[in-house]
């Protein structure tokens, strides 16, 4: 049992093997390191904490469990996508800088094996399908397939790893009867999770049409969105005449949020003067999501008030 690697990565089969290999049990420290760990996850606070004792080595590795056991027992999505989130880029930048045989490993225990083609490195379409960001980059109309197999870079092997991991840490089950000090812990977590504002959305029932609706739910319930749809809200918004701090405050509800980033998106929309794509640019983009044959989401008032 190598518990380094365990450290570095607790949510793969090491990880659990040391817990029960070392009788890990949760504890008020490891449980309040847990708290710490999500709480950084809020805040985009990334510590790749390298614990050289032994014993804090455990109560890494323990922390890991007593966050997810407490995201289990909360249920609350938003949360466990920031935590996901996190984890999957510490995990990445520990494996940027990994030795090749730890890489193979963690190929092994993610499912994401690139393989060679022609003296190319490639992956299985399948699994390029299921962890490849929701990105245009990404877009298998821009990717070489040939064979069964997409070709890629070995910094976007490193990328679908970091997607995979994301999604393993992510899948957290149910947690029926959590114990006394899960719940005590999830308690004090809660307070100091930042209040975010989605109910101050507030726009009135069918102001929008069906696909901005879709957009702006996404948002409300924290989930993650890929470019094209932040874009579209994005520009809709600017052209509605919302002011920026409010588009702002929306795009803050997104799990990956980045102040920065958004804040530039959206001033350059504004300076930009883009407007709206099309309905027929949004179905291709598998956003539009009803029929409401008004060419472009803009031009939804108009559309209602001719009916
Ligand atoms: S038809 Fe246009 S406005 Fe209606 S949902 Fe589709 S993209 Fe949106």
């Amino acid at each position: 049992m190598e518990l380094n690697f365990a450290c570095k990565y607790p949510f793969t089969e090491e990880g659990k093997q040391a817990i029960k290999e070392n009788n890990i049990q949760i504890n008020d420290e490891i449980t309040e390191r847990g708290v710490k760990r999500i709480v950084d996850a809020l805040n985009r606070v990334q510590r790749t904490a390298n614990p050289v004792h032994i014993s804090d080595q455990l109560i890494e590795i323990g922390s890991y469990g007593a966050a997810r056991m407490m995201l289990a027992h909360l249920r609350n999505r938003y949360l466990s996508n920031k935590f996901a989130i996190a984890e999957a880029k510490k995990a990445s930048s520990l494996m940027a800088r990994e030795t090749k045989e730890n890489i193979k490993r963690l190929q092994n225990e993610l499912g994401v094996v690139p393989g060679e083609f022609e003296g190319k490195v490639v992956v299985p379409l399948e699994v390029y399908v299921k962890f490849s960001p929701r990105s245009v980059d990404y877009r298998l109309i821009n990717r070489n397939v040939k064979e069964g197999h997409v070709e890629v870079s070995r910094r976007e092997v490193l990328r679908l790893m970091e997607e995979a991991v994301k999604m393993k840490v992510e899948d957290i089950g149910l947690f029926p009867n959590a114990p006394e000090i899960v719940k005590k812990y999830s308690v004090k977590l809660m307070k100091l999770v930042p209040k975010t504002a989605p109910s101050k959305m507030s726009f009135k029932e069918g102001e929008n049409p069906p696909c901005i609706e879709k957009l702006l739910e996404t948002a409300k319930k924290h989930e993650n969105l890929g470019h094209q749809g932040r874009w579209t809200l994005a520009v809709y918004l600017i052209n509605k005449g919302v002011p920026y701090e409010k588009i702002l405050q929306i795009f803050s509800n997104f799990p990956d949020y980045d102040e920065r980033v958004a804040s530039y998106q959206i001033k350059h929309a504004i300076n930009r003067g883009y407007t709206v794509p099309s309905c027929g640019m949004l179905l291709s983009y598998g956003l539009c999501i009803a029929e409401c044959k008004i060419g472009n989401p803009l031009r939804w008032k108009t559309w209602k008030r001719k009916k």
